[in-house]
């Protein structure tokens, strides 16, 4: 791959404006000088996250230490995969033109010819969507769309088009403006045939299907010909065009889904447009009956959470559970969003009532985990014999888990259902067997709410957080500062923290003792890094607690929004690692 000149990369330093990215996403008000804002790297009240003046080119939070650039923010909050996607991207939207280092004159080639077949793919989209909206022969697809509630604006805005039926509409024009039949060929949007090339979309609807950065990869296509074989087509699979890599809308949906803090997962084009006019624009589909693991990456480089958001039936139901398979190495969390059976978000759009029962399913999506659990039972009838089958498959699904706040609620709900204490007893011994007792050997995972060594293990948190603050006052106490005081799980702790924020020497006779330690410990030193990892620890436990006090109330949102945090503290954590 050819590499960008360093010379382009200083440009893009210069140019990118880190205060427009950041207030895409954080709402910042100025104070003293400084822009400052609720950190999105960590839970907080009271604004400790601020861009360093006079530049603003660098943020840094005072709560938990995450710190870093316009490169660093498009990498850690919009999804690009490494620096040099986050160098191309920044580039494309601050209008930067990239200089390449001098490459073989093969790779130069290889580089121009991958840069017409995008021009070409992003002229194909133009003209599908001008199509649309002035071909004569469009109007059914017109009346369709539109009939269906979709209003031209949103349909403009995903660039929805009509692809002329005829067989050269397209390619014509291609060849025309000095595309090449090969090149129309790679980029799937003709066939080439006897030395002609015959458009690949014919008398179909076109959605594009972009990057993450909105770059045209590919088209689905919906004929509306009840007599046509297929009733949506795709382009065909190659380097370009990977089906299982993409999700469309997500060029769209990813700054307000960062916003929102989750992203909603529907199956097809029109659901997603569904969901945007429901008010819900962090939406995409995953063009297929379950998600991939490439794409749930993709969409955690976003987002905490994926609410997935597909049909009420079985088959939704077994998607759902393969879904949990691809997301097993993935920092994400899973929830489902309940629809009415038989409805999907494109259909319930058509109505306002249908908005409004679509933005409110959205809102109280239920965990991944819990929520198989309750269908599973749903199934099952009442005598004993199908009440075993279901525990039995129930504890299969379990067995796979590692322990976690959702497998917890999933028991739960398994106990509540009041059943043989026999059937129980041999389900509780499948569901904590196998997945428990392998993740209990990997340190620091899972949650420790009510473990033997839990008291203990907080203190021990605490205390090493509390004495590298101690060691590093300037980094350390700012850091105390910024977090709640039920953060910290201990009493003694808590009024330790209070003198380490104050400087004083000399604490209570009550506090001697713990002093003596710390300062002990303090006087060991440590990093920037350690104090910033002991940090995020002590912050985990403290929504741990959280978390189990609001399932105790039974207030699922607060219960939700607090997991979704510790999936982004654990993934801080791993990235230290
Ligand atoms: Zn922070």
């Amino acid at each position: 791959m050819p590499r960008v000149d360093d010379s382009s990369i200083d440009e893009v330093r210069r140019t990118a404006d880190l205060l427009e990215l950041v207030r895409g996403q954080v709402q910042l008000a100025r104070r003293g000088g400084r822009w400052w804002g609720r950190c999105p790297f960590h839970d907080e009240r009271t604004p400790s996250f601020c861009l360093i003046p006079p530049e603003n080119r660098t943020y840094y939070c005072y709560g938990c230490g995450a710190t870093g650039d316009a490169f660093t923010w498009m990498q850690e909050r919009e999804g690009a995969g490494s620096f040099m996607e986050a160098v191309e991207a920044l580039a494309d939207r601050f209008g930067v033109e990239l200089r390449y280092q001098a490459s073989s004159p093969q790779e130069e080639a290889r580089r121009r010819e991958g840069e017409r077949i995008r021009e070409l793919m992003e002229r194909a989209c133009a003209f599908y969507a001008a199509m649309l909206w002035k071909a004569d022969e469009a109007a059914v697809a017109r009346e369709y769309l539109l009939g269906r509630g979709f209003p031209e604006e949103l349909l403009r805005t995903f660039r929805v088009g009509w692809a002329p039926g005829g067989g050269t509409a397209l390619s014509g024009r291609a060849i025309q403006e000095g595309f090449s039949r090969e090149q129309l060929a790679q980029a799937g949007l003709a066939r080439v045939r006897g030395g002609t090339a015959q458009d690949f979309f014919q008398s179909r609807i076109t959605f594009p299907i972009s990057d993450a950065r909105g770059r045209v990869q590919g088209f689905g296509a919906r004929t509306l010909d009840p007599n046509e074989r297929a009733k949506y087509v795709n382009s065909p699979e190659g380097d370009r065009f990977r089906k299982r890599e993409l999700l469309f809308g997500l060029d769209l949906a990813r700054q307000p889904a960062a916003k929102a803090g989750f992203a909603v997962v529907s199956e097809g084009y029109t659901d997603v447009l569904g969901l945007h006019m429901a008010g819900i624009p962090g939406a995409v589909a995953c063009m297929g009956t379950a998600l991939t693991t490439a794409q749930l990456r993709l969409l955690a480089r976003v987002v905490p959470e994926v609410r997935l958001c597909f049909d009420a039936d079985r088959a939704g139901e077994e998607a759902a559970r393969r879904t949990i398979e691809a997301a097993r190495d993935v920092p994400v969390r899973l929830a489902v969003v309940g629809l009415p059976p038989g409805s999907d978000p494109g259909e319930l759009a058509g109505q306002a009532s249908g908005r409004e029962v679509l933005a409110a399913a959205v809102d109280s999506a239920d965990p991944l985990l819990p929520w198989l659990v309750d269908r599973r039972i749903a199934r099952a009838g009442d005598a004993p014999a199908d009440q075993d089958r279901a525990l039995s498959d129930l504890g299969d699904l379990l067995e796979a888990f590692p322990e976690s706040p959702d497998k917890d609620e999933a028991i739960r709900r398994v106990t509540a259902l009041g059943v043989s204490p026999v059937l129980f007893d041999r389900f509780m011994r499948r569901a904590q067997g196998g997945g428990g007792a392998r993740r209990r050997s990997a340190p620091d995972s899972g949650p420790e709410v009510a473990t033997e060594e839990g008291p203990s293990l907080d203190e021990a948190r605490e205390r090493r957080l509390l004495a590298l603050a101690i060691a590093m006052p300037t980094a350390g106490r700012p850091m105390l500062q910024g977090m709640r005081e039920d953060h910290l799980a201990s009493p003694a702790h808590r009024q330790a923290r209070a003198l380490v924020i104050e400087g004083t020497e000399g604490w209570p006779d009550e506090l001697k003792a713990l002093e003596a330690g710390l300062r002990a410990e303090a006087a060991d030193g440590g990093t920037e890094e350690e104090l910033k990892d002991a940090y995020l620890r002590v912050e985990k436990r403290a929504l741990e607690r959280k978390m189990a006090v609001a399932r105790t109330a039974g207030d699922d949102q607060e219960f939700l929004r607090l997991q979704a945090m510790v999936k982004r503290v654990e993934s801080v954590l791993r990235a230290g690692a």
